[in-house]
């Protein structure tokens, strides 16, 4: 996942080209996102609650990388024997995706941090996680593309929530 997101954030860097525009089913991939981290090591559960036969004008490999990171962020930043929850809905405008986790939450500062290039939250020396901070930077890239919308708000009592929504139309 580390050279995907690297592969990819290369690619979304220069957009359109190549970036395949094809009707794809985001109900089938956000599930199956699903299904890949039901098994970890954290006995962490997954929620879902996806509505199936949902369709969208995107990129099918982009779309796929978007709700991989954020479930692998969810799982990654929470606490051990939590629930993650991702929800795939729409009305006649939009697709909305959520993912929502009870960890360690993003405090007001980082919110807009956390969506540029390598960034992490906290210093080398305190983290206990691995990674490169590219994922949140591909997710918001791809959403940009599309002329979707994403923002961050705190699960109640802790925790953090991953709102998108992409227009039905295409852009
Ligand atoms: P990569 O995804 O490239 O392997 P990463 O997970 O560190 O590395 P991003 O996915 O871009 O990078 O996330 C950036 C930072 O935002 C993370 O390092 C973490 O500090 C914070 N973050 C992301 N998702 C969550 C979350 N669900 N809860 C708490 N903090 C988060
Ligand atoms: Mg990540």
């Amino acid at each position: 996942s580390l050279v995907d997101n690297i592969f990819f954030a290369a690619k979304i860097e220069h957009d359109e080209p190549g970036f395949s525009n094809e009707e794809i089913n985001v109900s089938d991939i956000t599930q199956l996102a699903v299904e890949r981290f039901a098994h970890n090591k954290k006995a962490i559960k997954m929620v879902n609650n996806i509505k199936a036969g949902l369709y969208l004008h995107v990129d099918p490999v982009g779309f796929a990388s978007v709700v991989n990171n954020l479930i692998e962020n969810a799982v990654k930043y929470a606490d051990a024997a939590t629930d993650v929850m991702v929800n795939l809905s729409d009305d006649g405008a939009a697709v909305y995706l959520t993912v929502t986790d009870s960890g360690m939450g993003i405090s007001e500062s980082e919110k807009e941090r956390v969506f540029d290039k390598f960034y992490r939250v906290g210093n080398e020396d305190t983290r206990k996680t691995k990674g490169t901070g590219l994922g949140l930077y591909i997710v918001k890239r791809f959403v940009e593309i599309y002329n979707g919308q994403i923002s961050i708000e705190d699960n109640k009592p802790v925790g953090t929530i991953f709102k998108l929504s992409f227009p039905k139309s295409i852009a």
